[in-house]
């Protein structure tokens, strides 16, 4: 359970040199439900100067890429030192403002997060209105939220919260695209390990993304 693992009480308490140990500092972008690490690994070498770290609440999981990442540390023809990206193992609906100062993220990633079918299993779900205004707090004015299903009732789900939350505004592919953003939704759709097992089954990928609107007179 949660109880058994050691979270730091605030972001300015985790100690970033053990995540980035050639350029110490708090993350720009995070991969909430990261996985096998695939989305990290794809944008490191694409943006060598922005710190990411991922969120992932199986243990064996964030340990495999806890060891994937230091592995291509030290591979010597690799593409990238890897030196910029970083996993936790931690239970991003209760702990993600424990790692992400205010305004600190120009990015959050959700990419094919688990589904939770049932009615009753729907408030397991990543995306909620109270853990929107986590997310809202952690990203900063201009930030974009990332997210992409092989479930179209979760696109749903997740575009209409996200569209009846005042601090978001939706934006499309294009404009993403025109913003310079194109890298980033190329590795949102075939970087991942769960983004790849779709392809293979022929599967549909819904994209939805918003931006964080800035606000006036915020405190
Ligand atoms: N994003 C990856 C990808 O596209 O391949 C993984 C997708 S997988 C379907 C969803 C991941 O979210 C799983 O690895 C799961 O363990 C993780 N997860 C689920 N709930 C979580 C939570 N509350 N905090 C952190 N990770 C979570």
């Amino acid at each position: 359970s949660d109880h058994s693992l050691d979270y730091p009480h605030a972001p300015d308490a985790v100690d970033w040199a053990i995540h980035y140990p050639t350029d110490p500092g708090p993350p720009e972008f995070a991969d909430v439900g990261c996985g096998f690490g695939g989305l990290l690994i794809a944008l490191a070498p694409l943006f060598p100067d922005t710190r990411m770290l991922g969120m992932e609440i199986r243990v064996q999981v964030s340990q495999y890429v806890q060891d994937r990442i230091a592995a291509l540390r030290v591979t010597p023809d690799a593409p990238s030192h890897y030196q910029n990206i970083s996993i936790v193992r931690a239970n991003a609906m209760k702990f993600l403002p424990n790692y992400f100062a205010k305004h600190s993220l120009s990015a959050i990633f959700f990419l094919f997060p688990d589904p939770h079918f049932k009615q009753r299993k729907h408030k397991a779900r990543i995306i909620s209105p109270t853990l929107l205004a986590e997310y809202a707090y952690a990203l900063r004015p201009g930030g974009i939220v990332y997210t992409i299903t092989d479930v179209q009732d979760l696109h749903e789900w997740m575009k209409s919260h996200l569209d009846a939350f005042p601090l978001f505004e939706s934006i499309g592919e294009e404009q993403l695209r025109a913003e310079g953003k194109g890298p980033i939704l190329d590795a949102v759709y075939t970087s991942t390990e769960e983004g790849k097992k779709v392809e293979r089954n022929n599967g549909q990928k819904w994209l939805a993304c918003f931006k964080r609107i800035e606000v006036a007179r915020e405190t």
